[in-house]
């Protein structure tokens, strides 16, 4: 299989300009080396009604292009169980049975890392699993034998972060993020991962289950994110923040891209100009704010 990079939106309402230029760096990341890119819609959770069918035509408005279909995570339930029933033959998962509540209560394991699951269900006995189930579902945790990992990431350097017993299955039966994302991006041939750099703390964790999959670590570049004027995270309610948004001010979809273009220091207008003009190591290191246009 060739190599690809991707771009994975949840369908949980339009993008925003901070979505927009996340997914134009993952096309010029992948198409600048010579890569396939990928579209995957994860929708394992919170999808909306309409909102794939929007997302990708934004995405097309913009210029970008992706090779073969669209792969939606909830078509591929089958691959996930199988990594993990591969994972419990190797005795690496166990069923947990708390809530919530029950986990932010409970005094924290001596030297976890902070945040991390206190272990409560790790040695259950098989009747003290058997008297919890009657009152309620399991999820499924992976058995971790580390406690922090650490990856290479082309943008920011060596990090390391916590990896904690974290959820494989949730307890209403939904697949965790952590273990869709890392089974999608081996069974799609994906080996370079370009994504905001609010998931770069949880890429420990998808660095350390890929190994106990015997998946190799893909190639980590964690884009600033763009924020608003009061330096937070640009989120839908800051205003005319969308394709739709923006195109009701005046503004048309071949603008945006220009502005987006400009905030990664590439001075052409067209996507095929910027691939000529891009260079991983030439990018803005620091977040972007976005300045809200006038209606005309
Ligand atoms: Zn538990």
């Amino acid at each position: 299989m060739t190599s690809a990079g991707r771009f994975a939106p949840s369908p949980s309402g339009d993008l925003h300009v901070g979505n927009l230029r996340t997914a134009v760096l993952a096309w010029l990341f992948a198409r600048s080396t010579g890569r396939r890119f990928l579209m995957r819609v994860e929708d394992l959770d919170r999808a909306r009604a309409g909102s794939e069918a929007t997302q990708l035509r934004d995405l097309a408005a913009l210029g970008l292009d992706w090779d073969g279909g669209i792969v939606r995570q909830t078509d591929r339930s089958g691959l996930y169980e199988n990594a993990i029933q591969q994972l419990a033959a190797s005795g690496l998962t166990y069923e947990c049975f708390c809530t919530r509540r029950e986990i932010q209560e409970a005094p924290s394991a001596p030297h976890a890392p902070l945040g991390a699951y206190p272990g409560t269900c790790r040695e259950l006995s098989r009747a003290d699993r058997a008297v919890k189930s009657a009152s309620r579902p399991a999820a499924i945790r992976l058995r971790a034998a580390v406690q922090s990992v650490t990856v290479q990431d082309g943008l920011r350097g060596t990090y390391r972060g916590v990896v904690d017993d974290f959820v494989l299955r949730r307890n209403d039966g939904v697949t965790a993020y952590n273990l869709a994302v890392v089974v999608d991006d081996d069974a799609q041939g994906i080996d370079q991962v370009v994504r905001g750099d609010d998931l770069l703390p949880s890429t420990p964790r998808q660095a350390y289950l890929g190994s106990l999959l015997g998946i190799p670590t893909p190639e980590y570049f964690h884009v600033p994110l763009v924020l608003n004027a009061a330096g937070a995270r640009l989120a839908k309610r800051d205003g005319a923040v969308t394709l739709t948004d923006l195109a009701a001010l005046g503004m048309p979809a071949e603008t945006v891209r220009e502005l987006i273009l400009a905030s990664l220091g590439l001075a052409a207008p067209s996507l095929a100009g910027a691939l000529a003009d891009f260079h991983p190591a030439r990018l803005p290191r620091e977040p972007w704010i976005w300045q809200q246009p006038t209606g005309q």
